[in-house]
């Protein structure tokens, strides 16, 4: 039995790995889109380090793109397996798949225009259109967290509530063995946090074998959310009200843009909130609002209980969800404050590039990044205080303020994610392999969890093939 590190090994996103069984069966966890401009993983998307043919499961941990948005590819290039994930991952996939795919249709448009002004060929394709997703979506099988699922004879599976997104899980895989006890292989997934708006706190996976963990905050503490939510208020005062300025918030559409929706809401119904116009600008957003109304089953408890008085927990009186085009062409001439929130998160690409370019060179602005960005993205360029930026080939001079808030971070911080492992057996685990962290947040994660006893971590690299069983 082996496992290969086909995806996020020493970075953050394209999540993809591969266990081959003793008898050959092969089951990819997770089949991710590489997100950021490193030129060392410019033909990641496209290319495979495997046969997609050859592949007899998958198992989804949850529905963001840097785990679920090859998929589409994966099936288009001979995958004729089943892939599962949890129902509300299915069902997110769908809006979230969709929209990936005609994002891959407008770029290879636009790169196509761009080639014919140079006189180049016009041969730039989408990496998958909206027809492969659809087709995609057939292999889905959505199951419930917290039962064993048959994969084959002796292979079987079991979501957890990974506290991360809506519908996310850790995956354990149950390996029944000739003589011996079965094997527990564990892949956390993303990690989330406890006391999180809207999601149940994260779940402690079974006593594992072997674990694929991930690694994105190692070696950092966030902030708790109960003083972010004031800052929040302090910086929509600040902005809104004495400076009469807009409050834009890049934001990822499924999770972190809900868990702020929520929260304003909660503002408005305690009184708190000033009254300023707040905008939705991402049509993925609001499709994922409503995927998430349609399974109160991934709900924490506070959510259910304020829903009892509030039952849309993502509406209030001055809230617009804005889905089209020219809708949100408009916004960019509404005069006054306004809190304007729109994807994508790492600014990549998306609506909140036109906002970012409207408003950033205004000083009574402020733009709030509330999520990781990837290295080599605008995100990260902004977050890390660059005074010029490029957006659509143009220079900007950022005199908005950038604040930012990691509490909003649906990633655990380091003491979150040891306390997330705390139960397993140190005697047991033979070995974890830590994923989807840039390489110095790997070293850091790996000293604490040896300082916790745990015993062999290793650091894969891309394509790194590793014996295990
Ligand atoms: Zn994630």
């Amino acid at each position: 039995m082996d496992i290969q590190f086909c995806g996020a090994a020493q970075t953050v996103t394209g999540s993809c790995h591969l266990l081959t069984l003793d008898d050959g069966f092969k089951i990819l966890l997770d089949c991710g889109l590489y997100q950021g401009r490193d030129e060392e993983f410019e033909d990641f998307n496209a290319k495979w380090i495997f046969d997609p043919g050859d592949i007899d499961y998958m198992v989804l941990s949850h529905a963001h793109i840097d785990h679920c948005g090859r998929i589409p590819r994966l099936v288009k290039d001979g995958y004729r397996g089943e892939i599962i994930s949890t129902s509300a991952t299915r069902d997110l996939c769908a809006v979230m798949l969709l929209d990936s795919a005609k994002i891959q249709e407008n770029d290879a448009y636009y790169d196509n225009k761009r080639r014919k002004r140079r006189g180049l060929a016009q041969d730039a394709k989408p990496l998958y259109t909206i027809e492969d997703a659809t087709d995609s979506l057939q292999s889905f099988v959505g199951i419930s967290y917290d039962s064993w699922h048959p994969i084959k004879q002796g292979v079987s599976v079991m979501f957890k509530d990974s506290g991360h997104i809506f519908g996310s899980a850790s995956v354990t895989l149950r390996i029944e063995r000739n003589g011996s006890d079965p094997l527990y292989f564990g892949f956390s997934g993303d990690i989330g946090r406890p006391d999180r708006p809207i999601l149940k706190d994260p779940e402690p996976m079974e006593n594992l074998d072997y674990l694929i963990c991930e690694s994105t905050y190692g070696g950092k503490k966030h902030n708790q959310l109960p003083q972010d939510v004031e800052d929040l208020l302090t910086i929509i005062q600040e902005t809104c009200i004495n400076n009469k300025g807009k409050l834009i918030i890049p934001a990822f559409s499924v999770g972190r843009t809900q868990e702020l929706v929520h929260t304003l809401d909660k503002l408005e119904t305690e009184g708190r909130l000033p009254e300023v116009p707040v905008f939705v600008d991402s049509p993925m957003a609001v499709n994922a609002t409503e995927v998430f109304r349609l399974h109160p089953e991934c709900f924490d408890s506070d959510i259910q209980e304020y829903m009892l008085d509030d039952p849309n927990p993502f509406r209030f009186n001055d809230l617009k969800y804005v889905k089209r085009t020219d809708e949100s062409k408009q916004l960019n001439y509404l005069d006054g404050p306004a809190i304007i929130i729109s994807a994508s998160g790492m600014m990549t690409g998306g609506r909140i590039l036109h906002h970012l370019m409207n408003h950033i060179e205004d000083k009574r602005n402020t733009v709030l990044i509330v999520g990781y960005c990837a290295p080599h993205t605008l995100g990260a360029r902004i977050r890390r205080g660059d005074k010029k930026i490029r957006i659509f080939g143009q220079e900007l001079r950022v005199k908005a303020k950038v604040k930012i808030m990691d509490s909003y971070s649906a990633h655990g911080d380091e003491p979150e994610m040891l306390e997330y492992l705390s139960n397993l057996s140190r005697d047991k685990l033979k070995s974890i392999y830590l994923v989807h962290g840039d390489l110095d947040r790997q070293e850091m994660f790996r000293s604490a969890l040896k300082k916790e006893g745990f015993r062999d971590i290793q650091i894969p690299e891309l394509g790194d093939k590793i014996e295990i069983g």
